[in-house]
């Protein structure tokens, strides 16, 4: 019996619609270099969508990570 090593050239990917972690290429699967098998199936337009959610999630995850770094950093402002 042996153990399925993944090939070589498979990598861990980030969906960009749903931010989804993805193994590409996988066999057998359709999700593309940008696009998990679940995002892959939605229709481009709707998936246009799901792309611009998605960026702005990030974008805001990266505001509160940020917010958070500086809260715990920087001394607490006066409180009245
Ligand atoms: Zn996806």
């Amino acid at each position: 019996m042996s153990i399925s090593i993944p090939s070589s050239g498979q990598r861990l990917r980030t969906c960009r619609a749903c931010g989804k972690k993805f193994e590409y290429p996988v066999k057998g699967n359709d999700a593309t270099r940008h696009h998990c098998e679940d995002c892959v199936s939605v229709p481009p337009g709707t998936r246009k969508i799901l792309e611009r959610l998605n960026s702005r999630l990030t974008q805001l995850e990266r505001q509160i990570e940020g917010q958070s770094r500086r809260a715990q950093t920087s001394t607490p402002p006066p409180e009245a």
